[in-house]
């Protein structure tokens, strides 16, 4: 499944408005929408989703701040997915995100860093199968 990847539109750069932008610069990367909603996630939810990071200082806060409003969730596909998903976002503290990147022009902080990005092959499918039915997924 090297052509799919999972993103989310985090709740400050949804609440903004950033939401028809950052779609249109997946869309311009190559990237097609497979699935796609908006939804809220309890913090419960982040914390299941973000289990991986659950022994991180900054945990706690992640998951408060991801249940803070309404995200979008989307499967998408291409070529390499994954890594050219990663590149177009760039680093996970703006301060060191690379020109042109999503994270460059909306992101805020390390924390609210307005869009998720799968990476690895494998979490993209954990990921993707976390917010998606398979009848949603087509
Ligand atoms: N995060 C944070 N502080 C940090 C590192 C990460 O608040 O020092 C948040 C940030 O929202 C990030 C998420 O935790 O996107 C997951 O961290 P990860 O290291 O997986 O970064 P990503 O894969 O999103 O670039
Ligand atoms: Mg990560």
């Amino acid at each position: 499944m090297s052509n799919t990847t999972f993103t989310m539109i985090k709740p400050d750069a949804f609440a903004e408005g950033h939401t028809g932008k950052i779609l249109d610069m997946i869309i311009e990367g190559g990237f097609s929408i497979k699935a796609m909603k908006v939804l809220r996630i309890t913090k419960e939810q982040a914390g299941a989703f973000y289990a991986v990071h659950s022994e991180r200082p900054f945990y706690n806060d992640l998951c408060s701040y991801m249940s803070s409003g309404p995200i979008v969730a989307a499967v998408l596909e291409k070529d390499n997915a994954v890594a050219d998903f990663r590149k177009l976002i760039g680093a996970t503290n703006p301060a060191d995100a690379a020109e042109g990147t999503i994270r460059k022009r909306f992101a805020k902080s390390i924390e609210a860093n307005a869009v998720h990005g799968s990476d690895s092959d494998e979490n993209a499918q954990i990921e993707a199968n976390f917010y998606f039915s398979q009848l949603e997924r087509g």
